[in-house]
């Protein structure tokens, strides 16, 4: 059954960035059958169900390439103790109590909760890191299901850390890799692991021979704090990345995220070894870790993607905070305004083709129909030369009405439809005191 999405503003994106005024995106199930102007392509095709987008921009749908949906739980609880004073506190003290403390449903719920956000954000894909100690076992495929069940797109893994049992996690993310296998482009599997620092050589081999013999890349946060740093120069002798790299962890599908404390030879080993690296700027400013120095990591050639790190789900006002950031660390208001969108709009889809082996992030006739519509009135002319400053200005306020993955309609007139968002909120609600209740036994 196809559709059209007409008489919005329709902003192709990818190579040849098109904004057709009056356009129309036609959608024949998961994919787009053509785009261009509205009048031509009801013509084109009469019979298609119409749904109308004036007073809207239609972009492609954003990508998230860092979350961690299993943090929600942890919105608004109070944590006992001293506040925590630098980074490693932080995880002591919060996310690896928050981790262990969730299991069973709350491991779907906590899934749920940020699916229903990235849908009100426009957010259609999403590379997820999950961590749930005290229910490892089948964890991906209870939040496979909710990702299915909510209709976007996810990559999956399991952090492997040695912190709770050796080699934790690890089984998981095989199994769970063997049966997602290449994957249909909606679910994508990857080997996951928590950080240098938290594990052993043995344990860091042993999944790299699953990811090199599965062909998938390891997801692994680096050098987020300085402490990560200190820890592989005191007990191997090198810095994070060239531990990793002697480790066989680097490689064009490996997601290297964060990378704040890192010198320029761990970022001539991260290009020359193609190797992604993912900024959080949000979270990184949160938890006062430092700068990722982006524009030289852009200017050695490195791709460099943009994500969340679990604290929110709207990759627009993510944008913004690194083109801010970016401009602020340098001193220099002539920097970040082409590299910030350039990280979601152009980096993003490429990092997203190397794990899901897709290519979305444009609406062009073949590609699968994602997209984000937002209530949009340019208050200025709006054309391809100056979009980037109606998204950094104007788009980055406006609300998403309408969310579209793999032609699905998933939300319309801001009302989500593939899931019941105050049904699921008010069963998190109940389950999340007694979480709070577990985390808080836990010593
Ligand atoms: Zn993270």
């Amino acid at each position: 059954m196809a559709t059209r999405f007409e008489n919005g503003i329709v902003v192709t994106l990818g190579q040849n960035n098109r904004v057709i005024w009056n356009g129309s995106v036609v959608t024949d199930g998961e994919n787009i059958a053509s785009v261009g102007d509205a009048a031509e392509l009801k013509k084109q095709y009469p019979d298609a169900e119409a749904v109308d987008c004036a007073g809207k921009i239609v972009l492609p749908g954003f990508i998230c390439a860092h979350h961690h949906f299993y943090s929600t739980m942890a919105r608004g609880m109070s944590i006992p103790g001293q506040p925590a004073s630098n980074f490693v506190e932080i995880l002591e003290r919060l996310w690896w109590k928050v981790d262990k403390a969730i299991e069973g449903e709350d491991i779907k719920l906590s899934a749920q909760i940020p699916l229903i956000e990235c849908i009100r954000n426009g957010t259609t894909t999403i590379i997820d890191h999950h961590a749930s100690p005290s229910m490892r076992d089948g964890s991906l495929d209870l939040i496979e299901a909710v990702v299915r069940e909510a209709g976007l797109r996810a990559s999956l893994c399991y952090e492997v850390s040695d912190r709770n049992a050796k080699g934790g996690g690890i089984a998981e993310n095989e199994r769970f890799i063997k049966k997602i296998g290449k994957g249909d482009g909606q679910i994508a599997a990857m080997m996951g692991l928590h950080a240098s620092f938290t594990v052993s050589d043995e344990t860091v081999e042993t999944c790299v021979g699953i990811a090199k013999d599965a062909g998938v890349g390891c997801h692994i946060h680096v050098a987020e704090d300085a402490a990560d740093r200190e820890d592989s120069l005191a007990k191997y002798g090198v810095p994070t990345v060239e531990r990793l790299h002697k480790l066989g962890v680097t490689g064009e599908k490996s997601i290297f995220v964060h990378c704040v404390h890192i010198d320029e030879s761990e970022m001539d080993t991260i290009a020359a070894t193609k190797t992604i690296v993912v900024h959080n700027p949000e979270s990184n400013m949160n938890n006062a870790v430092g700068v990722t120095q982006l524009l030289k990591l852009l200017g050695k050639g490195i791709l460099v993607g943009l994500g969340t790190d679990g604290m929110a789900s709207d990759m627009l006002s993510q944008m913004r905070c690194a083109y801010l950031l970016h401009r602020l660390d340098n001193h220099d208001p002539r920097v970040a305004f082409m590299e910030a969108p350039q990280l979601l709009l152009g980096n993003n889809v490429d990092i997203v083709e190397r794990q899901f082996g897709i290519r979305v992030g444009e609406l062009a006739e073949g590609l699968p129909a994602d997209m984000a519509i937002l209530d949009y009135y340019p208050p200025t002319p709006l054309d391809e030369n100056n979009f980037l400053g109606h998204l950094i200005f104007g788009l980055t306020d406006a609300n998403v009405n309408m969310t579209v993955c793999r032609g699905k309609i998933l939300m319309k007139n801001k009302q989500i439809i593939s899931m019941d968002e105050e049904r699921i909120a008010a069963r998190s609600r109940e389950l999340a005191p007694q979480m709070w209740k577990r985390l808080q036994a836990i010593d």
